[in-house]
């Protein structure tokens, strides 16, 4: 697979090559698979003193004695993956078909891996496995929602930059007009990402921006509009009026276009950033997730999460701080790079 991906690499060169994923996804995997199951094949390090200098070379360790799928072990298992974020009913779903096939099957906790890799990759099946794609000859609408921090602004830059290295022609607008520093760094992301921005006198009414935007979109042909939104949710009245106004400036004005709607989460929030979908979903139909910050975080379970119970696809990954760390989430790559 670690070929095909890299095949695929050239084709594709937004979706992720299994080494980047495995490197970003490095602690989840510890937290989802490795502090989960008992590996029957650990392979251990051992020291050979030589005479003249110390080599270290890996040996199979013997491999750990299976054990029954017993109460007590579902229940540690069941426990362990909540503590991994995979969320409460998520994990009650799956402990129960562990308990079906265990009896059915006689299984013992050395399939509990292979058990894990099926589950995980149903899972993802859950929600529609569809990519971000530009529809031609329209005008592509793109709104970028979420709680301030999860990484809208960033990623509005990493995705402005993707698409005008595809030869999109690309316009943002800094419809975050609450806080004057959002837009700058908005700007500075244009900049980096060489793609145009529409931004109006700090504390502009966001719907105002947005149609300024919309219009200049018409007017100068542009393929792609992506909107930034500020995020304050401690004030979900305020941000519901100013997310429905933002919907329905776009509704108007641009009644032809194709309108993305994605909802961007801090992974390293874990559960929280569900409870953050939760809301948002009831202020705005969203199409898609950006699932923000997986590099470093041992909370990417998440992801499955996020499909099982949301039924919204996460359509794009990031991976980092860099302008190219933003990319397609393939389903089976992610899952691959946990069990690799
Ligand atoms: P916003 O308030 O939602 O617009 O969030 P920002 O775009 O300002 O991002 C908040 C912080 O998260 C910034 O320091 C970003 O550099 C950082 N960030 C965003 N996406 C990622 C990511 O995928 N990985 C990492 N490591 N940091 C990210
Ligand atoms: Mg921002």
């Amino acid at each position: 697979m670690t070929d095909t991906a890299n095949q695929e690499h050239g084709k594709n060169w937004w979706g992720s090559t299994i080494g980047k994923l495995k490197s970003a996804l490095s602690k989840t995997k510890e937290a989802v698979v490795d502090s989960v199951v008992d590996h029957p094949s650990t392979m251990e390090t051992a020291n050979y003193s030589q005479t003249t200098e110390q080599v270290k070379a890996p040996v199979a360790a013997p491999p750990a004695p299976p054990r029954p799928l017993d109460d007590d072990y579902l229940e540690e298992l069941e426990e362990k993956l909540i503590k991994a974020d995979l969320g409460l009913a998520t994990v009650e779903t799956m402990i129960g078909h562990l308990r079906n096939q265990a009896k059915q099957l006689g299984w013992t906790s050395h399939d509990v891996e292979k058990f894990l890799h099926g589950e995980f990759q149903t899972l993802l099946q859950a929600a529609p496995d569809c990519k971000l794609q530009v529809k031609e000859g329209k005008l592509n609408i793109i709104l970028v929602v979420g709680v301030n921090g999860t990484g809208k602004t960033t990623s509005i830059g990493k995705l402005s930059w993707r698409f005008k290295s595809q030869g999109h022609k690309v316009l943002i607008a800094a419809g975050d007009t609450f806080r004057a520093a959002a837009e700058s760094q908005l700007e500075i992301w244009a900049q980096r990402a060489g793609v145009d921005i529409v931004r109006l006198a700090d504390g502009s009414d966001p719907g105002a921006v947005v149609f300024k935007a919309i219009q200049r979109a018409k007017e100068e042909n542009y393929d792609i509009l992506i909107v930034d939104t500020a995020g304050r949710l401690h004030n979900k009245t305020n941000l519901m009026a100013e997310l429905k106004k933002i919907r329905s400036v776009v509704d108007k004005n641009a009644p032809d276009s194709a309108i993305e709607c994605l909802l961007v989460i801090d992974a390293s929030t874990g559960q929280n950033g569900m409870q953050q979908a939760r809301v948002f979903t009831e202020i705005c139909p969203l199409t898609g997730v950006i699932l923000t910050k997986l590099d470093g975080t041992s909370k990417g379970g998440i992801v499955f999460s996020i499909s099982r119970e949301l039924k919204i696809p996460v359509k794009l990954i990031g991976l980092g701080e860099q302008i190219d760390d933003l990319r397609d989430f393939e389903p089976e790559l992610f899952v691959e790079a946990l069990f690799s």
